[in-house]
């Protein structure tokens, strides 16, 4: 009964199976493939979201090692490179003395010796290899105890690797510690690759189309798949990433393409044509300094959106303290004036406390009803917001993501605002289209200046505008770096800077909830500051992720009405936070934080008239990239300077704000090396779509299969006409 009942099983998977490799070989389950048992087959999705032969495939090396070059142990000198050696195992020891078990055994090659570690497999080591034959032996140099060693490397008889020399050039895949320690290494995914090419005809479905493939004399489908895994030369290699770098281009400029038609077709914008009398009395009555040049200009770019019959879509970028939070007050009265709600979404409950503060204070005496949403507003508060809200009664509403949630149901809300984007992804940008059956205006502030080739393609679906002046009278923030040893003068001097009435921050990394690191941690930090500066003549507030919402407003109170002299904090203040009496920033650990980090702390400062500083302690011994870092900062306030720096260090992959939009995990192409590659793919995919939008032509079968399976469900190509 149970046998029929299973054979009944493997049948209908059997069918599966033979339909769906009939369909496209390459989309067959990874569980079939040759190599891939069940336990494998599970971490290979769980760890790496390899679902099928064409996850797989698509699981690109990250380098090559040429297999015909060895070391000598004598010339070994970088550590963290990987290194490849011909020798022979020596001797082998134990060593129990420390917490763990270890195999060591020495390998040398006629010009030294060195330390081969293992920590597992212990056993099978010691019986598996053989004392005086010559191996090949590949790994990650250490450099411990004075000495070389390499940790668990990959081990292959030399007479073996010889025969087994595919090729040349090695491919290196990436791996995580524990898919390593479950046997899936390098080895493995090079037979399991080779095992899906050993199956197939030799021939993979195309996906561009000829045009294009002739144009760039591209290699097919399959010859690159397989060169990128298996190059035959150096060549075909460049070729191959040359194709493939050129289809993960083309086929997001694609999306974005589409994109921006589908905003400018479908969906029509509310009309917001006049200014009236809310915006024009704030501006003349309330407004107590000059727009800057650039701000203005701003705010023309979205006057002309909000009259042109589509929805706005445009990202404001302006460095930390440029005025963006005017530029949004602005809009939002013109939305009042034309009848409409409006709504500003901050990424903090203090951001979005602040914004309603001092929102509130500049409409002073302008009839317009303002309030506030956050995860902390009361059931009773609630209720009454939501009725206030639904019926029309609020103009404005600030808040935090809570604004987000479907419960949330505006009257006729006009144009929503995100503050500090990077700090959002699209997906919550696309929540809000659904406000209304007419999505409202959108317009995205960020502070994270990222260069414009970048930002073309984070937000490809958006409009940019640039404020790329600070207000007049900003003094430059002088920024230096010190270490531990200098810290009583540096205490010295915030003394003095208190005796003159300016106020301090001082922040500290992370209160991630006790990670087991060696830096100080806030409550050390907070200790030692109190310390140094005594209640009886000192005031200091304090500010984490972890205190109640309650308490975090009446700190921040506190040093906002110079009640306390010092804010000792996390980077809560990170983003946003406005109070232009303070004009030193302590970041303690500063090695510990990226650059953009570090940009928006010191950004918290030099926002009055007075002379601001920005003081970044560091241990003595710092890594190089810290210490670049550390030197950037110094030496520039430019945002846009330090957005390339930090992009060269980190890859644009890392930068704040694009993890999220999930458009910059390229699997092989680089934004930055290959802005190349991508001009070129960015001017095809204009071409295709000017010539045939909506991808019916015959020749464009293959581009729109796989654009269609890519972006599953994101396009409805009746609205591209
Ligand atoms: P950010 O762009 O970082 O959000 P804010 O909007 O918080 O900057 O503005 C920083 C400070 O500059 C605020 O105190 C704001 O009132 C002030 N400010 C903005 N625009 C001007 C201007 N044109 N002239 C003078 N001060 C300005
Ligand atoms: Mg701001």
């Amino acid at each position: 009964m149970i046998s029929d009942f299973v054979k009944v099983f493997y049948l209908i998977k059997l069918i599966n199976y033979i339909s769906v490799v009939k369909q496209n070989y390459l989309f067959t389950p990874i569980d079939y493939l040759k190599g891939v048992g069940p336990n494998r087959a599970d971490l290979l999705k769980s760890e790496l979201k390899i679902f099928t032969y064409e996850d797989l495939l698509n699981f690109f090396p990250f380098r090559y090692i040429d297999r015909t070059k060895y070391h000598k142990i004598s010339d070994l000198e970088n550590t963290n490179s990987y290194v490849q050696i011909i020798g022979k195992f020596i001797d082998f020891r134990h060593s129990d003395n420390s917490k763990n078990k270890r195999l060591i055994s020495l390998f040398s090659d006629d010009n030294g010796e060195i330390e081969i570690i293992w920590f597992r497999g212990i056993k099978w080591i010691e019986k598996s290899i053989k004392i005086n034959l010559k191996y090949v032996i590949y790994g990650k140099l250490n450099w411990f105890n004075k000495k070389f060693s390499i940790i668990h490397p990959e081990i292959e008889l030399l007479e073996k690797h010889n025969k087994s020399l595919k090729n040349n050039l090695l491919p290196i895949y990436s791996s995580t510690e524990s898919l390593l320690s479950k046997g899936i290494n390098n080895k493995l995914f090079t037979d399991l690759i080779f095992n899906i090419f050993d199956k197939s005809d030799n021939s993979f479905k195309e996906n561009l189309n000829r045009r294009i493939n002739e144009k760039h004399n591209f290699i097919s489908k399959y010859e690159a798949l397989y060169n990128i895994h298996f190059p035959k030369n150096q060549k075909l290699l460049s070729q191959a990433q040359f194709r493939l770098k050129y289809e993960e281009f083309f086929f997001i400029q694609l999306q974005f393409l589409f994109k921006n038609i589908i905003n400018k077709n479908k969906f029509k914008g509310f009309n917001f044509s006049k200014v009236g009398s809310f915006f024009n009395s704030f501006y003349h009555n309330n407004l107590d300094f000059e727009l800057t040049n650039a701000q203005k200009i701003v705010i023309k770019e979205i006057r002309k959106d909000f009259s042109s019959n589509a929805q706005m879509n445009r990202l404001l970028q302006g460095d930390v303290g440029s005025g963006k939070t005017i530029v949004a007050l602005l809009s939002c009265l013109i939305a009042i004036d034309n009848s409409y709600q409006s709504s500003i979404i901050a990424p903090t409950e203090i951001l979005a406390q602040q914004h309603y503060n001092s929102i509130t204070n500049s409409l002073i005496g302008i009839n317009l009803k303002v309030k506030i949403l956050t995860g902390s507003t009361t059931k009773k508060q609630r209720d009454i917001l939501f009725k206030e809200l639904r019926n029309g009664e609020i103009n404005i509403l600030i808040g935090t993501h809570a604004i987000l949630e479907d419960k949330v149901v505006f009257k006729n809300l006009g144009l929503a605002i995100i503050d500090e984007q990077h700090r959002f992804g699209v997906a919550q940008r696309s929540k809000l289209w659904k406000k209304n059956t007419t999505p409202p205006h959108i317009l995205v502030m960020t502070a994270t200046p990222i260069p414009r080739t970048l930002a073309m393609s984070v937000y490809g679906d958006l409009d940019i505008s640039i404020i790329n002046e600070l207000p007049p009278g900003r003094k430059p923030i002088k920024t230096v770096h010190r270490t531990d040893r200098k810290r009583l003068q540096v205490f010295k001097f915030l003394k003095d800077e208190i005796k003159k009435g300016r106020q301090i921050y001082i922040v500290y990394p992370l209160i991630e909830e006790s990670k087991k690191m060696d830096y100080k941690d806030l409550m050390d930090g907070y200790e030692s500051v109190e310390r140094e500066f005594p209640k009886d003549k000192y005031q200091i507030s304090i500010l984490h992720g972890r205190m109640k919402t309650e308490d975090k407003t009446y700190e921040m109170n506190r040093f906002k009405n110079g009640e306390t002299q010092i804010m000792v904090s996390t980077t809560v203040i990170e983003v946003g936070v406005n109070i232009p009496n303070a004009s030193v920033m302590i970041v303690e650990s500063a090695e510990r934080f990226g650059l953009s980090q570090l940009h928006q702390l010191r950004g918290r400062v030099g926002r009055g008239s007075k002379n601001s500083f920005c003081i970044l302690m560091t241990k003595e011994r710092i890594s190089n990239d810290a210490k670049t870092r550390i030197k950037t900062m110094t030496n520039t306030n430019d945002g846009f300077k330090i957005a390339e720096v930090d992009m060269n260090l980190r890859g644009p992959g890392n930068i704040l704000g694009t993890q999220q939009s999930g458009l910059l995990n390229f699997k092989i192409a680089d934004l930055i090396k290959d802005k190349e590659i991508l001009d070129i793919a960015r001017e095809d995919a204009k071409i295709l779509i000017e010539k045939d939008p909506q991808l019916k032509h015959i020749d464009n079968k293959e581009i729109k299969e796989e654009y269609s399976r890519i972006n599953k469900n994101s396009i409805l190509w009746k609205h591209i006409s």
